[in-house]
Formats: C-alpha cells, structure tokens, sequence
C-alpha cells in the first residue's frame, strides 16, 4: 500500500521502518490538516497523530485524493470526525492500547518530580548551589490519590500509587471489578475529588469530559492538591486552573497535554516568540512541570504502536475483521 504518514519526527521513522512489511512509506513532518490534506493525494492510506486534525473538510479532501483508510498511531481519536468518517465510507482504525504502562509511569514521573523537586535540585546542584532551602516534599505513603478514568492507563496507575502505599480514589463510568478487589474505593466525580491530595486524569476527551477539571469542580479540590494530566488537554479548562494556582487553591500543576499543544508541542520554539499567553502563564508558576506530551516515548510503546499500526493496515487489506476500527 502506498501510506503518508503525517507528523512524523525521527523517532516514528525508525520504528515504522523497522517493522514495515513491505508498504510504500512517504513521511511528512507537516502535520494533516486543511492546509496540508493536498499532500495526501496518490495514497491509498494516511498514518496520522494526536495532533493531525481530520475534520470534515478534511475528510472530503481525502476522499477526492483516493484516501481509503486512516491509521491513527495513537488511542485518542478526538481529532477525527469520526461519524463524517464513517459517512463517507473511511475506516479509522487506532492503537487502543500500547504500552499502558508508558503513560502511567509518566504521570508517576511528574508527581515525583513536583513533590520532590529534582529538576531544581539537579540544576542548583550543577551551579554549586547545594542549598536544601524550598525542596521540602512530603511521602505519598498514605496520601489520597483521585484517579480520573480507570481503563488501561488508569489501571496500571492505581497498581502503581498502591505501590507506594496511596489510597486509591477513582471515578469511572464502568467501575473496574479487579480494582475495587483491590481495595481501590468508586464514587461520583464530587466524592473522588474531595480530600485528595493527588488528582489524575485519565479519561478520554469527549462532550461529556470536555473541561471536567473546572472553577466549580476546583472548589471540591483540597487546598494546595496536585493536578496531573496526561491523557488529553481538553479535559481541563486553562483559565480556571491558572486562577486556582494564583490563589493557592491547586499547589501543584503537572501536565504532559494542553488544550492548544497543537501550535506548540512536538517543536523547537526556543527561538520564537511564543504567542499563546496561557501556556507561558503556566511556565511561570515554580509548582507547574509541563512536558510535551511525551506519555508514550518509551522503546516498548513505540514497538507496539508500530506492529499494531501495520497489524490494522493488514486486517483493512486482507478483509480481515478491523478489531481496532473506531465506531461513531
Ligand atoms: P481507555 O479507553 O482504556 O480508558 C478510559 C477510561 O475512561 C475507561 O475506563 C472509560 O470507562 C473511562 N471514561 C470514559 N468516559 C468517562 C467519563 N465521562 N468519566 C469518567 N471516566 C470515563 O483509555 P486509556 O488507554 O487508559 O487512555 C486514556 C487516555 O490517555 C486516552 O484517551 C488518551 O487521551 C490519553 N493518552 C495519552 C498519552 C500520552 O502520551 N500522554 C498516550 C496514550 C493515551
């Protein structure tokens, strides 16, 4: 099959390549949108990312190109029009599931190094500076711990913090059977939130998700609570977060997504002016850490993300059935 893959830096080439079967591959690092759909125009099947954006318009595009099939190499498909998609005959069909533990060891990371401060402590170090004055943490054994979507990731990130020996909080719209055998206690988002010392998300963005974390929902937060998001920026409202840190309200900020990462991550903008006034507000607070959405950059994803993209484009070649299709 002849593939453009869009978004695509070193590390997707490397991997795509070494566990390509035998497809025509041309990569793009443009990102897929309005302006850059003509490129699609010859390929039968387009690889895209977290921040390609397939809408409608879009959609039509690769239609009129010859577009028959569209890969995601990532779980969340909330940049595609998937009910547009489907009208037009397209199939999507995603990565549902690729190395959970990538993304769960991720949020982990952030909360360790905002609690203990060892990003400071490695650059005053490196300056001489051996002074302990501001790294006070605190232990995460027997904190409360808001757990915001229990499927894959969530899953494993509650295995993980019950590890450190947190009590596990969690809100789910399917509770999950084997957590609450292990002691892990359900309730309504409200119930979650209230008295936790660490919230996570971990649902996927949709209508119903869309700015969960927001000025009313922070009112159930404890004081000085730390917020991470790794599973998509939409889920949190920006304006309300950054008026919850001014006042104290949130304590600490960890976010590997943002709402509008689409201009942003994925880029070297170190000698830009960056224009979105949010994101450098967020910078400015010593209690946010934000990385660019690198949840799933282990080795282990990235093999996985490969072989399942290809294992999808077989199933759409060979009729077989597509396990991985996205449904409206
Ligand atoms: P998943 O589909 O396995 O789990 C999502 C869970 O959220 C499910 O248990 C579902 O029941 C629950 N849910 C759905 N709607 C909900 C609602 N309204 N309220 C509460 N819970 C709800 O997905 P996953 O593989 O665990 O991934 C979670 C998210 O992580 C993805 O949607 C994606 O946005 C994000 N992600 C981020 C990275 C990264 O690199 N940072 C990588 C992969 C995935």
């Amino acid at each position: 099959m002849k593939i453009a893959v869009f978004s695509t830096y070193q590390y997707d080439e490397e991997y795509l390549n070494q566990f390509n079967p035998g497809h025509k591959i041309t990569y793009y690092a443009v990102a897929l949108n309005e302006q850059t759909a003509a490129l699609t125009k010859g390929f039968e099947a387009i690889c895209i990312f977290v921040n390609d954006i397939v809408n409608e318009e879009v959609l039509h595009m690769l239609k009129d190109n010859g577009v028959k099939l569209i890969v995601l190499r990532c779980a969340g498909f909330n940049n595609v029009d998937i009910k547009a998609a489907e009208e037009l005959g397209i199939p999507v069909l995603r990565v549902p599931a690729y190395s959970p533990e990538a993304v769960a060891e991720h949020a982990l990371a952030l909360i360790l190094t905002l609690n203990r401060k060892t990003h400071k402590a490695y650059n005053r170090v490196r300056e001489g500076n051996f002074s302990l004055e501001k790294l006070m943490g605190f232990n995460l054994h027997n904190r409360k711990i808001a757990v915001i979507g229990t499927g894959n990731i969530g899953r494993i990130f509650c295995k993980l913090l019950k590890g450190f020996g947190c009590e596990l909080r969690a809100y789910d719209i399917y509770p999950n059977q084997e957590l609450i055998d292990n002691g892990v206690i359900y309730g309504t988002l409200e119930e979650t939130l209230k008295d936790a010392d660490i919230v996570s998300l971990h649902c996927p963005l949709m209508d119903s998700t869309r700015h969960i974390i927001n000025a009313e929902s922070l009112k159930l937060f404890k004081n000085g609570a730390m917020l991470i998001n790794t599973s998509r920026g939409g889920l949190i409202n920006t304006p309300d977060v950054i008026e919850a840190l001014k006042t104290g309200k949130l304590g600490y900020l960890g976010l590997d997504v943002y709402e509008q990462e689409g201009k942003l991550f994925f880029q070297n903008l170190s000698e830009d002016i960056i224009q979105d006034e949010l994101i450098i507000r967020l910078i400015s607070f010593p209690n946010v850490l934000i990385t660019s959405h690198q949840g799933f950059l282990t080795k282990e994803a990235m093999e996985q993300i490969a072989t399942t993209t290809f294992n999808n484009i077989d199933a759409f070649i060979n009729h077989k059935e597509m396990v991985n299709r996205v449904g409206v």
